[in-house]
């Protein structure tokens, strides 16, 4: 393992990333928007009819060096 911390703030980059998050208020299912496939996606957790919205979240990169060997 051979990497620099010169830049902290890039090791967790947050943005805001849009989800589905469940309506229902007992229910805490979400998912990113990306990870869905229709464009209503259904809750996993009750079946529910996920609304749009807004989340902040971590970045999902895949240009890590970390993972090449
Ligand atoms: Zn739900």
């Amino acid at each position: 393992m051979h990497y620099s911390k010169k830049r902290p703030l890039e090791d967790v980059l947050q943005e805001q990333t849009a989800i589905w998050s469940c309506p229902n208020e007992n229910c805490k299912g979400w998912m990113r928007d990306n990870f869905t496939f229709s464009s209503t996606p259904i809750c996993s957790q009750c079946q529910a009819k996920m609304v749009k919205g807004e989340r902040m979240l971590a970045a999902v990169l895949n240009t890590s060096p970390i993972h090449s060997k």
